[in-house]
């Protein structure tokens, strides 16, 4: 086995997973030694809210059910001003990467500890990343206040997440997988979880999308996605979250659905640069090929698969090259404007990445 160097620095936090964990609440809200929570949700999952504050009785202070995607500034100071209303002395968020994200502007300002109750596979919940939207630009940053102390996982909130919405929040943390394991701070520990993130949701999500009432896939895709969210947490993303950074900012495309367009394309693209990330990857998905696995698991599912799907005008294009090519992530393969149009092009078409297995070598723990 090669000896690479590397830096692991693990995150804190606890994490309590297992099908009704949910009913642990009032034992965690010990652990954390809090005692009056602000619950905060998206307004479609206020009956969710509702049934944290009936099992939180005294401790639960007030409800904030205004969540929406990428955190505009306005909805963050109005949640800030009720946090301190209140007197709160913790926030627990429950639903998606949306309302984990205005738990974190709320700790931002005030430090005080999130328990996060994730309902997607997004895994904002295991990182110390923010993002607060003002006029019309989303800023973003890394702060340690913001990392959820505590995270609950219970597989039986997900039933509710339609077999779409499952297909393509999963695709999206595994995403996060793929870059990890061709990020340039990877190290041996991340890539062990990122190549068992993928082959974890890429087992549970077609058995999810037949069955959304089944738990034990349930329980593999969660698994999965807390798998992905912490190696998000750990390592630098390249250029596919850049790409769909640009396209989502400029175009205000859906998150997860355009990760899942795009995911093939930007994996194809890095091939050449990453082969042991590719090998890995592919034996993950159980395919011959790291980009065409990714791909027909996409299909398999009945995701979208092409940007037009998504609403993309071809003259789009273009710009959104352009932009990409702005601030760049550090990227295995270096980035050719032709190529990145290319690239767009091939996921704006939906066409199957052609063949890039070079290698089907057993890449060591840590190889990216
Ligand atoms: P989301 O939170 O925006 O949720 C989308 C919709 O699904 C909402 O209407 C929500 O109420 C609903 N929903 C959520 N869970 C559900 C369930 N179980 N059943 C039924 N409906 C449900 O979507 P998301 O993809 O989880 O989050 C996307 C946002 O998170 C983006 O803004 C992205 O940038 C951010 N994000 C941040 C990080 C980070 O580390 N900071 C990581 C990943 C994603």
């Amino acid at each position: 086995m090669p000896h690479r160097s590397f830096v692991y620095s693990p995150l804190p936090g606890r994490v309590v997973f297992g099908v009704g964990s949910f009913g642990k609440l009032a034992d965690e809200f010990d652990e954390l030694k809090v005692s009056r929570a602000l619950v905060v949700c998206t307004p479609e999952q206020s009956p969710l809210a509702d049934m944290v504050a009936i099992r939180l009785g005294a401790q639960c202070v007030g409800i904030f059910p205004k969540a929406v995607m990428h955190v505009p500034i306005e909805i963050a100071r109005q949640a800030r001003s009720y946090a301190r209303q209140t007197g709160a002395d913790c926030v627990v968020a429950i639903g998606g990467g949306s309302t984990i994200g205005l738990g974190k502007a709320i700790a931002l300002e005030s430090s005080i500890p999130i328990l996060a109750i994730p309902t997607t596979y997004a895994g904002s919940e295991m990182t110390p990343i923010y993002g607060i939207t003002e006029s019309g630009e989303k800023k973003t940053g890394r702060d340690r206040r913001v990392l959820p102390r505590t995270v609950i996982y219970d597989p039986l909130l997900k039933r509710s997440l339609p077999a779409a919405m499952s297909a393509t929040s999963g695709i999206n943390a595994i995403a996060h997988c793929v870059e990890a394991l061709y990020s340039d701070n990877a190290n041996p520990i991340t890539s062990m979880m990122a190549e068992d993130g993928i082959r974890s949701l890429a087992q549970g999500l077609p058995r999810v999308v037949e069955n959304g009432d089944s738990l034990d896939a349930r329980v593999d895709c969660l698994y999965g996605a807390w798998l992905s969210g912490s190696v998000l947490a750990a390592t630098s993303v390249a250029m596919h979250h850049k790409l769909c950074h640009t396209l989502g900012g400029m175009l205000d495309l859906p998150h997860a659905e355009t990760h899942t367009v795009v995911l093939p394309h930007a994996t194809a693209y890095n091939a050449p640069a990453a082969p042991l990330a590719m090998a890995r990857i592919a034996r993950a998905l159980d395919a011959d090929d790291a980009a065409q696995g990714l791909y027909d698991l996409a299909k398999r599912l009945g995701a979208p698969t092409s940007l037009e799907e998504l609403g993309v005008r071809s003259a789009d294009l273009d710009r959104v090259a352009d932009e990409a090519l702005i601030s760049p992530y550090p990227n295995p393969r270096s980035l050719q404007r032709d190529a990145i149009r290319q690239l767009l092009e091939d996921a704006w078409q939906g066409r199957r990445p052609a063949s890039t297995a070079t290698s089907t070598v057993n890449a060591p723990p840590g190889a990216g």
